[in-house]
């Protein structure tokens, strides 16, 4: 499998709880390398443009809220297959139904308040690390 590289947001659920580190080891330690990380407060104007796809969704409003109420760590994940490999880590979007291993499964607070975002193709992939992050800021 080829190396890859995923765009990764830990949601202000967990920065609130001061997580950070906690969930970077787990990525860590599945073989993942954070070659880039910011931590920034999005506005609703930003929020509502990442999840853009989700908009006709009953929870947009509310996911656009919970994802501004505080910061975000927004990351960009290398390694081989790394999006599938970041969607095993994270876990099933509803903790209750993710694995134990995963970081919603131990962190996450609800199907809303779920810890992390990861992109969940190479091609959203690209489009979404290029919505944070210039080319210069990314260091393998
Ligand atoms: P993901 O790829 O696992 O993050 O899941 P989706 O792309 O389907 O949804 C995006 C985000 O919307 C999720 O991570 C949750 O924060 C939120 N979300 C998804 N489904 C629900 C739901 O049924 N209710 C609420 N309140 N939020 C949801």
């Amino acid at each position: 499998m080829a190396t890859e590289r995923t765009l990764s947001i830990i949601k202000p659920d967990a920065t609130r709880r001061n997580l950070t580190g906690k969930i970077n080891a787990l990525f860590e330690d599945a073989g993942l390398r954070i070659v880039a990380q910011k931590r920034i407060q999005l506005s609703e104007a930003q929020a509502g443009k990442f999840y853009e796809v989700h908009k006709e969704r009953p929870f947009y409003g509310s996911l656009v809220s919970s994802m501004t109420a505080a910061p975000v760590v927004v990351q960009v994940l290398e390694g081989e297959g790394a999006v599938l490999k970041n969607r095993d880590v994270m876990g099933a979007t509803d903790p209750k139904k993710a694995e134990p291993h995963t970081v919603r499964a131990q962190f996450a607070e609800s199907i809303e308040a779920n810890s992390v975002h990861g992109s969940d193709s190479p091609e959203n992939a690209a489009i979404e690390i290029a919505f944070f992050f210039a080319g210069t800021e990314i260091l393998p």
